[in-house]
């Protein structure tokens, strides 16, 4: 229930009316909705439609590109075994820049565009968790952000070597969203992607701002944001 007098109709677009909330935003986004229907974001079906991603079209979009960029480093010279030696430190950054990009969001907004932003790109997620089309990143908002990254890796690496780190920055993040996606939607058998799973539920439903990792506990472990033992909620 939200006391100071602006409720959000949950029939109505939702993006630009979280705003509104102001500091009551942070309780309503965390009390989850758990249905598989999503709610509508937005008036205008042109961004309604933008919104709506199903979840295999993020590898169908994205591995063609990261072969081209890792195809261009090895057409410039370096070998697959040079680019797979890499790939460790590479997966540390990729893994390091999940947990703070998830971090970030744990942070509290009360402003109404600070609001409407935090509900865009994370707090959506926390109020409707099981909808599936809304759960894996936007391709058009991903093509957007990829522009500055190539720039700043353009910057930090060899003409060389930068293709290559990007296409495996991207290939790191097609698996964090694949993974987010079969944590939330698929049945795990094995014990690793069982625990994974239940570890993301304790994310959503019981300590919010703690157990940020997605593909692992690792830097939770590393900056102490490991949620403690025991009371697990039940894996759906
Ligand atoms: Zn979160
Ligand atoms: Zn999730």
């Amino acid at each position: 229930m939200v006391a100071k007098g602006f409720t959000v109709d949950l029939n109505k677009p939702l993006v630009f009316q979280v705003g509104h909330l102001g500091e009551d935003y942070e309780e309503w986004v965390h009390q989850p909705i758990v249905s598989k229907e999503g709610p509508r974001f937005f008036e205008s079906d042109f961004w309604e439609f933008l919104t709506r991603t199903v979840w295999w079209a993020i590898p169908v979009i994205w591995l063609p590109v990261v072969v081209w960029f890792i195809s261009m480093s090895v057409k410039m010279g370096h070998t697959v075994p040079d680019i797979v030696f890499h790939s460790g430190l590479r997966h540390i950054c990729v893994t390091l820049m999940e947990y703070s990009y998830i971090v970030s969001f744990s942070y509290q907004t009360k402003s109404y565009w600070g609001n409407t932003m935090h509900y865009l790109l994370h707090g959506c997620h926390h109020k409707h968790p099981m909808d599936g089309l809304r759960l894996v990143f936007p391709p058009a908002a991903t093509a957007v952000l990829l522009v500055p990254f190539w720039n700043l890796i353009k910057l930090l690496a060899t003409p060389s070597t930068a293709p290559a780190l990007f296409g495996g920055g991207l290939l790191g993040y097609v698996m964090y969203d694949c993974t987010h996606y079969y944590l939330h939607h698929g049945q795990p058998k094995k014990e690793v992607a069982k625990s994974l799973k239940k570890y993301h539920l304790n994310h959503h439903f019981r300590i919010q701002n703690m157990g940020f990792g997605i593909t692992s506990s690792f830097w939770d472990r590393v900056f102490g944001t490991l949620p403690p033992q025991g009371k697990d909620v039940k894996a759906r």
